[in-house]
């Protein structure tokens, strides 16, 4: 079945554009200054005549930053303008930068649960640079956020014309145009000429979580051999409200830093991810000690297919909005 722009809709279709910085807004700067962020929305839309073919657009910037500079507050900003946008859009898109889209796609899939769709795309090069992909990214975005077949699955992200489920994508490599991957499940569709196409459909079962103007302090420590008790305890002698840990393999650490793990999680909430990529951390494999069975018998919580990175940001939101123990272990328990 075509799914193209438009199919479903009877009056002319309206698309809002936000931008909010990252390498697809940059160009090259003056001297030593590298990339410079010098687009705003309007001048990304500019540069892909194309889009004026598709819908009645509108352009809203909303931030204008290297995406590493997001705060929690940020991320939040942007799902309320997207959640704003589609009052009155048949589909949003926002341009963002490649280095932390992975977290805003999944805090997007929580903070902002509507039908229209909501799509991000990037970009790897600059405009200015040869080969720049940040317009064919835009227009396939904007394709894809305009397709009646995009409502309801959720937050997409569009790059490289694939369509990813948000929840699923994380940056792959540093510098490639090809950088993104949702791997070990792959993209969810393509988009072919002007065809939006659809093989899959995302599942999501994301918890409904707001952004209640906290800025928890929540470090990721990673862990492997080598790792010394000390780290642990240095970090619980600091003021941080909950640690994130990435662990080897299914949730696994040096038996002698387990007792500091357990002593810290009598007191914050202390969430541990496998640092594999892939797969989720188990519960009922491993007893010894510093596997996982013993660091849940301790009271840490385990992430289950949330890598470090996803787990921060749900738990950053949880105790954002005052959640207690009791509620961060039943979110963790959805993931
Ligand atoms: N530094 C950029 C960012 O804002 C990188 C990019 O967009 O590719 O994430």
């Amino acid at each position: 079945m075509p799914n193209r722009p438009g199919d479903a809709f009877s009056k002319p279709s309206r698309l809002i554009l936000l931008s909010t910085g990252g390498t697809i807004a940059m160009t090259a700067g003056a001297g030593l200054d590298g990339a410079a962020l010098k687009l705003r929305a309007a001048s990304l839309a500019a540069a892909v005549p194309q889009l004026e073919g598709l819908a009645a657009l509108e352009m809203r910037d909303v931030l204008a930053k290297p995406s590493a500079s997001f705060t929690l507050a940020d991320i939040a900003a942007i799902a309320r303008a997207a959640e704003d946008a589609a009052k009155t859009a048949d589909g949003v898109v926002i341009t963002h930068g490649t280095d932390t889209l992975e977290e805003t796609a999944f805090a997007l899939a929580m903070l902002a649960q509507i039908e229209t769709p909501i799509v991000l795309t990037a970009a790897m090069r600059r405009s200015d640079q040869p080969g720049a992909d940040g317009p064919a990214n835009l227009l396939a975005a904007a394709r894809v956020a305009l397709c009646p077949a995009a409502r309801g699955k959720g937050v997409l992200v569009v790059v490289d014309d694939e369509i990813h489920a948000g929840p699923l994508i994380r940056k792959a490599h540093s510098f490639r145009p090809h950088a993104f991957s949702s791997l070990p499940f792959g993209p969810i569709g393509y988009v072919a000429e002007e065809r939006v196409r659809f093989a899959l459909a995302p599942i999501s079962h994301l918890p409904k979580l707001a952004y209640g103007g906290r800025a928890p302090v929540t470090p990721i420590l990673e862990a492997g051999p080598g790792l010394e008790p000390r780290t642990v305890e240095a970090l619980a002698a600091g003021a941080i409200d909950a640690l994130v840990l990435s662990l080897p393999g299914a949730g696994h650490v040096a038996a002698d830093v387990a007792p500091a793990l357990g002593v810290l999680a009598e007191r914050i909430p202390v969430v541990f991810a496998s640092r594999t990529g892939a797969g989720e951390t188990l519960r009922a494999s491993y007893g010894y000690p510093g596997g996982e069975m013993d660091l849940i018998r301790r009271g840490l919580i385990p992430a289950q297919a949330l890598d470090a990175r996803k787990a921060r940001i749900a738990l950053q939101l949880l105790l954002s909005e005052g959640g207690d123990l009791a509620r961060i272990r039943a979110v963790f328990e959805l993931f």
